[in-house]
């Protein structure tokens, strides 16, 4: 596989990064239900991947401090949030329609303690950005983030909270332009979304595209008004490989960097585009994937990595355990240590393995013809847009003009969050009004909703991994350090 020279020891890569990275230690305890794929134990079997190979060392770890309601509420809407507070699994059969309208139920259920979890992710994601913007750290992670789908009312694609968006948006308090990639397998719906209209922000995203959750995410999908083009989307077949990733990745990524200038980048490590995942299609290797985060990592620009889907989870935990090494600039061994959870990584017990033989249908032609048009849609963007200094108000109230845009962004972009019968896999949503609108766009591209659970039947059932019993790691409060004393958004644990 090429890997294109970013040594982490050699040249301006092997300057060491300061690395802020956020765990809580009650992650791995929250379930979203027997036979649900997605599995918070997998953050707490990657944290202890970590822990045995010593990469805590090399980094300053912080335990998050929830995110309050007002900070929910930065872009969700106040009754979707008093609702995540207040539903329990135990009442919730009295409140259908609710639920219904919140597109809580089946994909995203209600289990116990989900506002707990969804202020532990989100809180984890704000932390880091506060890291970043006061320069306390190069780098941070929260591998229990990038819930990308989540709106701004609306629960999707087993996320409840936008961390991401809540993270831009406490970025954008001290940066001009934040650039948002996404390499889960994936669209990043919910953080376009969110930033559709706005040049502030531009979002980058890899996913599989056709008769795939959650449906957007068409090459053609560009922004609208002052965000045209600041919107890319990079649609992609069954079986990519490493080869076939990085050789759109890599100079699209390097274009974006030269006309945007961003002042900080969010990468969502979505590892559910790695080969073998239970809900995905794409055959990267780990190396390939974490080729991504060495890339972004070469530019010297405060970077925000954050975790994503993922649902073979043994793997979901290699690849953030080999990322976090990227970030620190560590190769770890293959040879895995002993750790809780070893026997789930049995027979070979090692942290790579080795892509599946299935067909790549990208083929070179398509590959080159979609990076074409991309690097000419690049080419459209105005080079390194910026926000008048003069203009520019003080923190909170930048804040609030910046959530006054969403709250006029087309409101039929969002999804109406009915869906006329629950059983049906796919069903077409409502138009939404910049489709129309942008003069030169082709027509709108065939939209489906389907929910991401029911991929699961269609998928090869060989993939349920026979997970151990919940181990409760004990984490010696000592490594989780007491941080952030001087930020008004942490609290000192320890
Ligand atoms: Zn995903």
């Amino acid at each position: 596989m090429e890997t294109g020279g970013n040594s982490l020891t050699a040249g301006p890569e092997g300057r060491k990064r300061v690395v802020s990275y956020f765990y809580d230690p009650e992650v791995g305890n929250y379930y979203y239900g027997q036979g649900h794929p997605m599995k918070p134990h997998r953050i707490r079997m990657a944290h202890s991947l970590i822990v045995h190979y010593g990469l805590h060392y090399k980094m300053d770890m912080f335990r998050p401090y929830p995110a309050q309601d007002n900070d929910l509420c930065r872009f969700h809407a106040d009754d979707y949030i008093s609702f995540l507070k207040s539903v329990c699994p135990e009442t919730q059969h009295e409140q259908l329609r609710v639920l219904k309208r919140f597109n809580v139920g089946e994909d995203c259920p209600v289990f116990s303690g989900l506002y707990q979890f969804c202020q532990s992710y989100a809180g984890g994601s704000i932390g880091g950005a506060v890291k970043l913007n006061h320069g306390h750290s190069d780098i941070a992670i929260n591998w229990s983030g990038g819930l990308h789908h989540a709106k701004k009312c609306e629960a999707s694609g087993f996320c409840y909270v936008n961390d991401i968006v809540l993270a831009i948006l406490e970025l954008l308090k001290y940066h001009e332009r934040v650039l948002y990639v996404d390499i889960d397998i994936h669209h990043g719906d919910g953080v376009e979304e969110a930033f559709y209209t706005t040049d502030r922000v531009m979002t980058v995203s890899f996913h599989k595209f056709g008769d795939y959750f959650p449906g957007t995410g068409d090459v053609r999908d560009l922004g609208y008004g002052k965000g045209k083009y600041y919107s890319l989307n990079v649609p992609l077949n069954d079986g990519i490989d490493d080869d076939s990733y990085l050789s759109l990745f890599k100079p699209i990524i390097s274009k974006v960097m030269e006309v945007y200038q961003p002042g900080a980048v969010v990468l969502q490590c979505g590892a559910d585009s790695l080969s073998g995942d239970r809900l995905g299609c794409f055959n990267l290797s780990v190396k390939g994937h974490a080729e991504c985060v060495r890339y972004m990592r070469t530019f010297n620009v405060p970077l925000l990595l954050l975790g994503g889907g993922g649902y073979t989870i043994r793997n979901v935990a290699r690849c953030w355990c080999y990322e976090t090494g990227v970030a620190v600039g560590v190769e770890v061994e293959d040879k895995m240590p002993y750790n809780e959870y070893f026997e789930y990584f049995g027979p070979d017990y090692h942290l790579h393995v080795a892509p599946m033989s299935m067909e790549n249908q990208n083929h070179r032609t398509y590959l080159d013809s979609i990076r074409e048009r991309l690097l000419e849609n690049l080419s459209k963007l105005q080079h390194v847009p910026s926000v008048q200094f003069q203009e520019r108000p003080p923190d909170t109230e930048l804040l609030e003009e910046v959530e006054e845009g969403y709250d006029s962004r087309p409101k039929a972009r969002l999804w109406d969050g009915e869906y006329s019968d629950s059983e049906t896999d796919e069903m077409e949503p409502k138009a939404r009004n910049h489709d129309v609108d942008i003069a030169d766009a082709s027509p709108p591209s065939k939209r489906h909703v389907n929910l991401l659970t029911e991929q699961i039947s269609k998928k090869i059932k060989q993939e349920v991994p026979s997970e151990a019993t919940p181990v409760y790691l004990q984490i010696n409060e000592s490594t989780v350090k007491s941080g952030c004393q001087s930020e008004s958004r942490d609290q000192v644990f320890g």
